[in-house]
């Protein structure tokens, strides 16, 4: 769960020169900056980690515990 605040106030972008970049503040304590004019993040690689990461949890839970599919319910 990501619980960051957004503010308007972050460094150009150094892929296109926007500015001002949208800066979240995150209560871990660490600034990312992502551009809304390009996309550019400043932790894009981290980020992409992170989903990552966060993929393989959700496969490996759906793989350890299958559906219960059995027989359906039926009055
Ligand atoms: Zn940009």
């Amino acid at each position: 769960m990501y619980d960051a605040e957004g503010f308007d106030d972050g460094p150009p972008c150094p892929a296109c020169g926007h500015a001002p970049t949208r800066r979240y503040a995150y209560v871990e304590g660490f600034d990312e900056h992502e551009c809304p004019a390009c996309g550019w993040r400043s932790d894009e690689a981290a980020i992409a980690d992170l989903r990552r990461a966060a993929g393989d949890l959700l496969e490996g839970d759906a793989e350890a515990a299958p559906p219960p599919l059995g027989r359906p319910l039926r009055a």
